[in-house]
């Protein structure tokens, strides 16, 4: 009998001795996988219910089993998949030459020393570091041609890393046959001295001037290293004048760091420098969208929002912060949510209130009036009610005592003002077209 026509009657057989319900369970999803040697194999969709036949239901597998070949087999039980991947190994010649390759690939990334997680597609493009990444796509298309060498500056935090490693990875992916090696400026600095207490140099100085793909990550350190200096300098003028490009990175443009000798600051700056700058309020809500797509974690619009405004600084402490405020959410085993995310990182930092004259000028753009205006002694409802917004604004958003605001409007006494602001509040609550005015001023504003 063939295997399968045998596990059918089988389970035919077994569905009468127990219950449907416990068949459905335990039995639909099985399949005889082998007979080989007097054993069975049986395939089981999950460890749970390979768990469960081998501990309750093995003897009536055997009866049932023995009943229809004659023979008393012993039972093995495995997991399908499992064994699917087993047989990807005897795929055929195609699938062990992917393998193979796919293995050289990862080799080579590893011996180039870039990590395989920073890529252009989990790099969120935006005004602060649009040109960076312009010029790295450039450099993967034509790598040391026109942007040669690449020196790319920026604070800490802010993608240097991340950009000079996707070029690096891109261009490995594509052309795995070209050398790329990555390695910061300090790691460079630590193989020399190691070349040369060793005294293989000579294999050092091979290694850097065989690259195609130079990448010195945090180039600035460096400097005021003589030895170092020295020796790069070589290494940069071989690579460059074979056309080999060289991507640096730093804190600062090369003319400004210090203890940098000139013959490297000046040939830094001879390519294509470009520098990144802190991301915006949009950049960063997007880099968390884009993190929590990538690591598949369901985080709210509104918790999102509050850690971009939370963490106005650098994209590394962003990151953080979104990992504190999952963690915890994890450990409680609840949703992140906005008050969780208030605890984890406080206070979104205080905006600074708006000026007098700020308020005075956005008041005035609103109601298309002048600030001579809003400072006149003129009373009709066209003036007086903006220049009472005016009050009310300058009370609300600013820590200005009421004298101050009487005389940024014109010299009017505090009296004035607390009528000016109270008429405002009353109107507020009975006229819903002020109250949007409002609003829409106090947006404007920033608030
Ligand atoms: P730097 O080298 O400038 O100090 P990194 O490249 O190490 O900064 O970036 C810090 C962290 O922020 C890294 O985890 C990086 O992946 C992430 N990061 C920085 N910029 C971006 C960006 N534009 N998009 C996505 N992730 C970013
Ligand atoms: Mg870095």
């Amino acid at each position: 009998m063939k295997k399968d026509s045998l596990w059918k009657t089988a389970l035919e057989q077994l569905q009468i001795k127990i219950s449907p319900a416990a068949y459905q369970t335990w039995f639909a999803k099985t399949s005889l996988e082998s007979v080989n040697n007097n054993i069975a194999t049986i395939g089981c969709p999950s460890t749970y219910i390979k768990k469960r036949l081998e501990k309750k239901y093995k003897p009536q597998i055997k009866e049932v089993l023995k009943s229809l070949t004659n023979t008393a087999l012993q039972l093995d039980f495995v997991i399908k998949n499992q064994q699917k991947r087993k047989d990807n190994n005897n795929l055929g010649p195609l699938f062990q030459e992917q393998k193979k390759k796919e293995l050289k690939r990862k080799e080579k990334i590893k011996e180039s020393g870039l990590s395989p997680q920073y890529t252009f597609s989990n790099f969120v493009v935006g005004n602060n570091n649009n040109l960076a990444y312009a010029v790295a796509q450039s450099i993967v298309q034509n790598p040391g041609t026109r942007y040669n060498p690449f020196f790319l500056y920026s604070d800490v935090g802010l993608g240097k890393t991340h950009l000079v490693q996707a070029i690096g990875n891109k261009i490995l992916k594509t052309h795995p046959e070209r050398e790329v090696i990555y390695c910061t400026s300090e790691d460079f600095t630590n193989q020399l001295i190691q070349a040369i207490q060793n005294r293989t140099t000579a294999a050092f100085k091979t290694k850097f001037r065989s690259a195609d793909v130079l990448l010195i990550d945090d180039i600035q350190f460096i400097a005021g290293r003589e030895t170092t200096q020295e020796e790069f300098f070589h290494t940069f003028n071989a690579l460059y004048m074979e056309q080999k490009q060289i991507i640096l990175t730093s804190d600062k443009p090369p003319k400004e760091i210090p203890d940098l000798e000139d013959r490297l600051s000046s040939r830094f700056g001879s390519g294509m420098l470009a520098d990144m700058q802190f991301p915006d309020f949009d950049i960063r809500l997007a880099i968390l969208q884009k993190k929590c797509e990538d690591l598949k974690l369901k985080v709210s619009t509104d918790v999102l929002e509050y850690i971009a405004e939370a963490t106005p600084s650098n994209v590394r402490e962003l990151e953080g912060a979104l990992n504190r405020v999952v963690t915890l959410a994890e450990t409680r085993g609840v949703q992140p949510t906005k008050s969780l995310a208030q605890k984890v990182l406080g206070e979104p930092p205080q905006k600074k209130p708006p000026t007098a004259d700020e308020i005075i000028k956005t008041v005035c753009n609103y109601y298309t009036l002048k600030p001579k205006d809003l400072k006149g002694k003129r009373r009709p409802v066209r003036i007086a009610r903006p220049r009472q917004v005016a009050m009310y604004v300058m009370r609300k958003e600013t820590e200005l005592p009421l004298e101050e605001i009487g005389n940024q409007l014109g010299g009017r006494d505090h009296t004035t003002v607390i009528h000016g602001v109270g008429k405002i509040k009353e109107l507020i609550h009975n006229d819903p077209g002020i109250k949007s005015q409002i609003m829409e001023i106090t947006t404007e504003l920033g608030g």
